[in-house]
């Protein structure tokens, strides 16, 4: 049974068992672009993505030791022991030479109580060097890599400027895995024009691949992004918070006990949000989705692999 009469694996869950106490992540922004804006894939970036590259709650203005001390005083008052896990979130963090990686990653890890390293790039990002150099460090700390692949659907990976083929995240997967690197896949609900069919079959793609952890995230509207134009133009709907609800739980009955969930809804920033505006109260969507797990005495993974009803 899952810890907190949750229905589902979440990752304080995951990290109670591996160190026993209480892991707080902290986001950084280690000061990298990212091949799908600089021009080397295109210039505009995937379809949703923000001024900040995805970071939205990061500021590259710092330096890494700084950026991991202002959060953590102002976590102070709530966890006074806590210990930390440094996650590289903005833009594409395995975008840089290998010696400019290390730096930023060991001034991470020395940090004093990091027990661990989230470095969240794209599966093109990911030569044999850099994986040698990841894998030099999951043998000495807690290490994940994250990938956000959004969908398996081709169509849709177009409509979201994605820029690599669903092949590109298949050999990252296997040569991440091989390695005995953990990985965590992004999924996003509700791309335009994708239907609930079409996010299961994403979802039962990846319950069957090697991967340690999955994030779902509903699709979030940003005004400083290309999707916040299109959205203007009232060219697709937007779920409402019930819709979403409904659609993670179809998702989660259909993801193996295994996997470790990480997230279950956005985190972007409010000041730009155009839709949905639900999305602010991550609590009443958190509730909402286990209110309906537990009413209609569901689990992870009780339809793992099934495409139907
Ligand atoms: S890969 Fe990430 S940082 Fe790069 S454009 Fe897409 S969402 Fe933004």
């Amino acid at each position: 049974m899952y810890l907190n009469h949750k229905t589902y694996y979440t990752l304080n869950q995951a990290l109670k068992e591996e160190f026993g106490e209480k892991i707080i992540k902290l986001s950084i922004d280690g000061g990298f672009t990212c091949p799908n804006r600089d021009g080397t894939i295109a210039k505009r970036g995937c379809l949703f993505c923000s001024e900040k590259g995805s970071g939205d709650f990061t500021s590259c203005a710092d330096s890494i030791t700084e950026q991991m001390e202002q959060q953590i005083s102002l976590l102070s008052n709530k966890w006074n022991n806590a210990k930390y896990i440094a996650y590289f979130q903005s833009f594409t963090n395995t975008y840089a030479d290998v010696k400019e990686l290390k730096k930023k990653y060991d001034e991470a890890l020395d940090f004093p109580d990091v027990v661990g390293l989230a470095i969240a790039t794209r599966p093109d990002c990911l030569s044999e060097e850099i994986l040698d150099l990841l894998e030099s460090y999951s043998k000495q700390t807690f290490l994940w890599i994250e990938l956000g692949l959004q969908t398996i659907h081709e169509k849709s990976a177009v409509l979201l400027r994605r820029g690599y083929p669903l092949s590109t995240f298949d050999d990252a997967i296997k040569n991440l895995h091989e390695r005995n690197i953990r990985t965590v896949v992004h999924m996003i609900l509700n791309i335009p024009y994708e239907t609930q069919q079409q996010m299961r079959e994403t979802a039962i793609y990846l319950s069957k691949k090697t991967i340690w952890g999955l994030k779902i995230h509903m699709l979030y509207v940003s005004s400083d992004s290309d999707l916040g134009k299109l959205y203007q133009q009232n060219t697709f709907p937007v779920f409402s918070r019930e819709e979403y609800i409904d659609s993670v739980v179809d998702i989660l009955c259909r993801i193996s006990p295994n996997i470790v969930i990480h997230r279950l809804t956005g985190d972007g920033d409010k000041a730009t949000l155009l839709a949905p505006h639900w999305i602010r109260d991550k609590r009443s969507v958190l509730n909402g989705i286990d209110k309906k797990m537990r009413s209609e005495k569901l689990l992870q993974g009780l339809l793992e692999h099934q495409l139907c009803p």
